[in-house]
This record gives structure tokens, sequence and C-alpha cells, in this order.
């Protein structure tokens, strides 16, 4: 396949915005980006994609989220407003989760890649719940993402807040379906996984160990860290230790396990995740939505520490993860000079690519490049002052939109073309979420605490 007429860019280190060129791919990969005149008349036989101008790019990733959060939407929490994040665990995602059959599993997920088609995000970090349909949730989510065409990694998030058994079979989950993924039974090259825990503030020592046991060698882990102060003070409690000293003492650090928020961590916990090489995530919209805080982003990257972006479900428009970012920092600090449109890129584009490659290790992913998985975009942008290399990423910021994404392709598979979905019939999945949406709020309303 021969993409052609497109404005690229290849967010290589240092980026190019390339004219006149044209890229080849061949199976997974991109082959070659050259002349454009050049490669359409030495390869006659390809099927051209003519991209009429638009910016040609590396689809986006998200580094955190929950696909099992759909059915969120338009839902009534029953009774006064929660007051803090802890009430809207309570009150909100622990009766949510719970209420989910394997059908809403798949459903909620089916719905959740449909939008990350259409925003061009190919690349997702997923992390999952659904306490009455534990068994077999991660192979009913890997076969939705199977059949999107999209990239995930995926595991369960273990908690002892349903008790001793559903721990268990949190465990019992992660490591089948690692193994399932390692034995090389998945087709493909598009599911990944890793070993979730929900936080410290569920999380007892016995089961922590238990994790760590059986999780198999050179797997991370993937939890949320120091969300709310709650979670920092739960730890102390329990353990004397906060949030990551405790972790740190599990065995839960290293180069391929994520944290995702640390809002509330302190100097010398950051300093262990940095010694650790461990991978922090930053969800702007989702810490601002649930009045949490904003996490030391700026001062965590000056540490050393691999910063990355998500949506924690938020739709997957990942631009305007960055575009929160870029304004919570500036209203937190009172300071329009902190978070500039570089670290935006810094953490969306480099970081984000870096954490995606520990799972995906057979191509370079996130950049146009000879060699690198062919996961691209097309985005339909105008700019009325000049593009360049220096001001792209305020482009971005103040211009580009995900509903400007025409065209998604992953591993060289046409996902969406001319914003008409290739794999998925989002109206049949729409349709299918929106019939099954009140059992799962009647559900939701036998098990919200009055
Ligand atoms: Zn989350």
């Amino acid at each position: 396949m021969l993409i052609t007429n497109g404005k690229i860019i290849t967010w290589e280190e240092p980026n190019q915005i390339l004219d006149g060129q044209a890229i080849r791919i061949a199976g997974d990969k991109i082959a070659e980006i050259g002349s454009q005149n050049q490669l359409i008349s030495e390869n006659p036989e390809l099927d051209q994609i003519d991209a009429q101008g638009q910016y040609v790019m590396p689809g986006n990733i998200c580094a955190h989220t929950h696909f099992y959060g759909a059915f969120a939407r338009g839902m009534a929490i029953p009774g006064p407003a929660p007051k803090d994040f802890p009430e809207i665990l309570e009150k909100l995602w622990w009766p949510l989760d719970k209420s989910l059959n394997m059908g809403d599993v798949r459903a909620s997920a089916e719905v959740m890649l449909v939008d990350a088609i259409k925003h061009g995000t190919t690349t997702l970090i997923d992390h999952h719940a659904s306490p009455n349909a534990i068994d077999g949730s991660l192979d009913e989510i890997a076969d939705a993402v199977h059949a999107s065409g999209l990239r995930s990694v995926l595991c369960y998030e273990v908690t002892d807040r349903d008790g001793k058994d559903k721990a268990q079979a949190g465990i019992k989950e992660n490591v089948r379906f690692l193994n399932r993924l390692s034995s090389g039974d998945l087709q493909g090259d598009r599911v990944a996984g890793t070993f979730g825990l929900h936080a410290s503030l569920t999380l007892s020592d016995e089961t922590l160990e238990a994790c760590r046991a059986v999780v198999p060698s050179g797997e991370g882990f993937h939890i949320h860290v120091a969300e709310h102060e709650a979670d920092e003070y739960d730890s102390l409690e329990k353990s004397g230790m906060r949030v990551v000293d405790r972790l740190a003492k599990h065995q839960i650090l290293g180069s391929k396990t994520i944290v995702a928020h640390v809002v509330h961590i302190d100097i010398e916990e950051a300093q262990a995740l940095a010694e650790s090489g461990t991978w922090v995530t930053h969800q702007p919209r989702s810490n601002m939505n649930n009045g949490v805080g904003a996490a030391p982003i700026e001062g965590l990257l000056r540490a050393g520490i691999k910063v990355g972006i998500g949506t924690d479900g938020f739709s997957h428009t990942m631009w305007d993860e960055w575009k929160a970012a870029y304004l919570l920092h500036k209203v937190w600090h009172r300071d329009p000079r902190r978070f500039s449109g570089l670290d935006a890129v810094q953490l969306g584009v480099y970081n984000n690519a870096a954490l995606a490659s520990k799972f995906f290790t057979n191509a370079a992913l996130g950049r146009l490049s000879p060699g690198a998985y062919a996961d691209l975009i097309f985005v339909d942008y105008h700019p009325h002052t000049p593009l360049t290399d220096g001001n792209l990423p305020w482009q971005i910021i103040f211009g580009f939109n995900e509903s400007m994404v025409t065209t998604t392709i992953v591993a060289g598979e046409i996902l969406m073309r001319d914003r008409k979905l290739h794999t998925l019939d989002e109206e049949a999945i729409a349709s299918n979420a929106r019939e099954r949406a009140p059992e799962v709020w009647a559900r939701y309303n036998t098990f919200v605490p009055n």
C-alpha cells in the first residue's frame, strides 16, 4: 500500500514534517518513506491511498484507560452528589463495575474501541474491573480488541474490596491471560497484557504478596497510586509506609510497571519511582473531574521519571487530554509559563510511545519511519498560519481536534477511511449498548449504597 499526497508528521526525534513524499507500507510495517514520484513509479502495482493534502501522522497512544466505564455516561447517581473521590468510588465506580455481566464487558469495550478508532487513538493501555464477571473477561475484551484491529494492553484489577475469593479470581485471571499471551495462542500481536492491581487502599499485604508470588517473570504491574490522599493515609495506617514505599516493599515497582495519577506522593516517593524506572501516567481531565488535585508533572519529569498521559476512560481524544494538561498546570500555578506545548509532546508522543513499546516489541510505535509499525492517522487540518516543526505542539493544542481524524490505520490495516469504519459497526454497537444500559443501571441501583 502507498500513502500519497499527505503532509507527513513523523514524530521522530527530532520531528520532521515532510512534503512531496509517500509512505510505502508492507505487511504491518512501514517499509519506506521517500519521494512520491519515485515510489509511485517503482511500485505501480500497489494500491494508493490518497491523503488529499491531509496531515499523516502516527496514531495516538493512551497510557491509561478503563474500557469498562462506558455505561457511566448519562447514569444518575442517587442521593446527594459524591463529595470527594472516595465517595465517587463507593457511589459510582464500585457499584457500576459490579453491575457488569460478560456481555456488558464486551459491549462497554466495543463502545470504547469505536470511540478510539474515530478519534485516532490506535494503542490503548486498559485497566479492567468486573467483579461479577472475572473469569475470561480479558479474553472477551481481547476478542473485541482483535475484531476492532486496534492495539491494546489488558489487565484485570485485583482488589480485596469484594472479598478473598474475588481477589483470588482476579489474580488467576491476570496469570491465565498472561500465560495465554506468552503461549502465542492469540492471533497476531496487537494484544498484550500486564498484571492489574486496583490501588493500595483496597489491597492487603497478603494479596500484594500473593500477586508478587505469581506474576510471570519479566512482567510488571498497572495500579492506581495516590489519586486521592485517602490512599496515602490508608497505607500509613495499614503499614506505617506511604503508598510508593509500600509498593516498593512488595516489589511492585519497576521498568514495566505503570502507576496512574500520583497526585499526592511526596518527594521521597518520587525518588523511588525514578530509581526503579517505574512509569507514571497523568490523567488531567479525570483529576479535574474528581476534584483530586494535580500531579507535579514538570517536577516528576525533572526528577527523571517517565510520565505518559492517558484518558482514564474519558473519550479517547488524546489532544483533548494534552489541552487539559496544558491549561490545568497554568491555572494551578497561576503561571502561564507552566506545562508548555513541548511538555505535552514529551508525554503524549515520546513517552507514551516508549511505554507502549515495552509491550509491543517487534517494531517501533508512535513514529513514522521505516521499520516502524504502520499505525497512522489522517488529520484534515487546514492551518491559517504556517505550520512548522517549531510551532506544531501549539498548532495541535489550539487547532487540532479529534473530529478532524478521517482515516485510522493500524498495522497496515484500514480501520476507518474517510470517517467510515471498516472493522466495527458503530450503529450496531451503540444500539446494543443502549439496549443493555437500562439493565446495567437497574443492577447498579441494587448495589449503590444509600
Ligand atoms: Zn484509572
